[in-house]
């Protein structure tokens, strides 16, 4: 039986922050002017916590940050993660989320460690515009080499994510469809969500899903792949293969089906992105209890989550912590 929230949703997703630092200040997320603001702990404990998870039937781990690959020692993570088994015998899918900068020199290592799948951020598929939005000079060569290596190694399909923003990114869409098409990847737009540090987010800024489509449309025409009434993206197919996916907790929230917890980098559970209470799960190991309290704090915490975000209506409250700082 897996872990079964009050709604009843099953439970099934974890993702771990393992640092709250980024090489990237981009500008929709980050202030440039806040550094690392919480923790991070050893590996060995996010082993314990990710091993009591997945002893609860968590079946897939996604690591990320702040941004993830500025823990060298997230080979040897991702390497004892590989060994661990759900209740059923199977080995819990790894997956990691990434700017891409340092990929490049890692993935060999991160693929034999056992690293399944990778999801690379990029917010344009323009040089210049690149850098300005990372504010990291030869940001855009250093990601496309990432995303490349990753491809080649096998850690696909490779998503690539892009959070697009009124005036800012949208006449991208039709450069990412081409790119999506040249590079063999599944590009994901993400509505811009109310989790960042400079307080810009309005109803405005957030280009929707038919506004998407529409731009797309004039790269090339396309047709929606079936998707399962739970999955969280809308997927699109171009003729010569290429794909696309629009994913939109905004304008077409899907809460109802949400499988996910995060644990924040110093190990707190947040049970929704936008969660105004955290649970302290390395409260217990740094007290010294066993696996039966972590077990304990866990189940309080899934009993606990949170129906649906409300974004957009009155009274939202954003949460203390931003995007980076939780993990996304
Ligand atoms: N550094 C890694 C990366 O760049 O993928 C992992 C952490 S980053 C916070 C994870 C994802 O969250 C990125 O794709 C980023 O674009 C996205 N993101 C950041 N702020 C966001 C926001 N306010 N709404 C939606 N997505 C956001």
């Amino acid at each position: 039986m897996p872990l079964t929230d009050s709604y009843g949703r099953a439970i099934r997703d974890l993702r771990i922050s393992i640092t709250d630092r980024c090489n990237y200040r981009c500008v929709y997320c980050r202030t440039g002017n806040e550094g690392a603001q919480f923790a991070e702990l050893p590996l060995a404990d996010y082993l314990r916590m990710a091993r009591v998870f997945v002893s609860l039937g968590i079946t897939k781990i996604r690591l990320t940050g702040g941004e993830p690959l500025m823990r060298r020692d997230i080979v040897q993570l991702v390497r004892e993660l590989s060994a661990l088994r759900t209740p059923t015998g199977a080995r819990p899918e790894l997956a990691l989320t990434t700017n891409g900068h340092l990929l490049a020199e890692m993935v060999t290592p991160l693929k034999q460690a056992g690293l399944d799948r990778v999801t690379v951020s990029m917010d344009a598929v323009d040089p210049e515009r690149f850098a300005r939005i990372t504010r990291v000079k030869g940001s855009y060569p250093a990601v496309l080499a990432g995303l490349r290596a990753a491809r080649n190694a096998g850690l696909g399909p490779v998503k690539v994510n892009c959070v697009l923003l009124r005036g800012f990114n949208e006449d991208q869409i039709e450069a990412f469809g081409r790119f999506a098409c040249d590079e063999h990847v599944a590009v994901r737009f993400i509505e811009f969500m109310p989790l960042e540090e400079g307080r810009v987010w309005s109803p405005q800024v957030v280009v929707p899903l038919a506004e998407i489509l529409e731009r797309m449309a004039r790269f090339a025409p396309f047709e929606e792949i079936a998707h399962e009434p739970s999955s969280t993206s809308r997927r699109y197919r171009f003729a010569d293969g290429g794909e696309f996916g629009i994913i939109a907790p905004v304008t077409l929230p899907f809460c109802g089906a949400c499988s996910r917890i995060r644990l924040t980098s110093d190990g707190k559970i947040r049970t929704c992105l936008f969660s105004l209470r955290e649970h302290d799960l390395h409260a217990a190991i740094r007290s010294g209890l066993p696996d039966e309290e972590l077990v304990r704090i866990i189940e309080h915490a899934v009993a606990h989550k949170e129906e649906r975000h409300h974004i957009g209506e009155p009274g939202f409250v954003q949460p203390g912590r931003t995007m980076v700082h939780i993990g996304g």
